[in-house]
């Protein structure tokens, strides 16, 4: 079986407090063996470190998502720099942070994002970027204010543009997006670019995969994201899983070797 690194997924959601245990059951079975788990408001921190606490599997992120810009203010960014201060080993990255056209309060938007970047590269910590048709102005944010290492989230996007990214030494999440026939330019960008940039996400509960519509998203159907990746890039699924589980583990700074989270707990 393949060993999978979720690299993107919000499980502390309440959309998966009814049956979270059997959702990381599902997982594990599919090979998943890690998971990153986005921080969004601060108000939402304490509970994901909580959890964060009862899962070895899990790993941890701290920053403010644009999607809840109404609930931000700037003081925030003060409990951030406090949280990131207080040590704690599955702690691996700022984020989820960026810009979003959908979402209010476009300036606010810009001063959190910048802050976090600075953020982030003060604490040498790896950021992980949210963008929806915000592609263009986020680069030159992340070269001017970015940590050295980082994920565009959800990659979706020409080549070209996911160049740009890739020659900042960041790394693209590939998840859902790839599963649909007609997102052309995002698969075509995702099967030419360097292997060594790419790593798997499901963004659960959401972007459900091709065939799932409508349906909560979950870590156990990475397995379908690979197996499409595998067809697109035309190598072989396990080859591909082990270069992609090296990479998650190089973009959170991590050791390796996996199926010790379990035992260790
Ligand atoms: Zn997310």
């Amino acid at each position: 079986m393949n060993t999978l690194y979720d690299t993107h997924c919000h499980i502390d959601f309440q959309a998966f407090d009814e049956d979270r245990e059997q959702v990381l059951e599902a997982a594990a079975e599919a090979g998943v063996e890690r998971f990153m788990v986005p921080g969004v408001s601060a108000e939402q921190w304490p509970r994901l470190q909580q959890l964060v606490n009862q899962f070895a599997s899990w790993r941890f992120a701290l920053g403010l998502h644009p999607w809840f810009i109404q609930q931000h203010n700037l003081n925030h960014l003060q409990e951030l720099e406090q949280a990131l201060d207080t040590p704690h080993e599955r702690l691996r990255a700022v984020g989820e942070v960026g810009l979003d056209a959908t979402c209010d309060n476009s300036e606010l938007q810009r001063e959190l994002f910048i802050e976090q970047l600075k953020l982030a590269k003060n604490y040498r910590l790896p950021v992980i970027i949210h963008h929806r048709k915000t592609l263009e102005t986020t680069h030159p944010l992340v070269k001017q204010y970015g940590p050295e290492q980082g994920v565009i989230h959800a990659f979706s996007g020409s080549y070209e543009q996911a160049m740009k990214f890739v020659d900042c030494g960041y790394k693209l999440g590939v998840g859902g997006v790839i599963t649909y026939t007609r997102a052309q330019k995002t698969r075509q960008a995702i099967a030419k670019v360097p292997l060594s940039a790419l790593v798997l996400e499901t963004d659960s509960p959401d972007m459900p995969i091709c065939g799932h519509q409508g349906e909560r998203n979950e870590p156990a159907r990475i397995a379908k994201v690979l197996s499409v990746l595998a067809e697109l890039r035309k190598v072989d699924k396990d080859s591909l899983s082990e270069a992609l589980w090296k990479n998650s583990c190089e973009l959170f700074n991590e050791a390796q070797p996996a199926s010790n989270d379990h035992v260790s707990g």
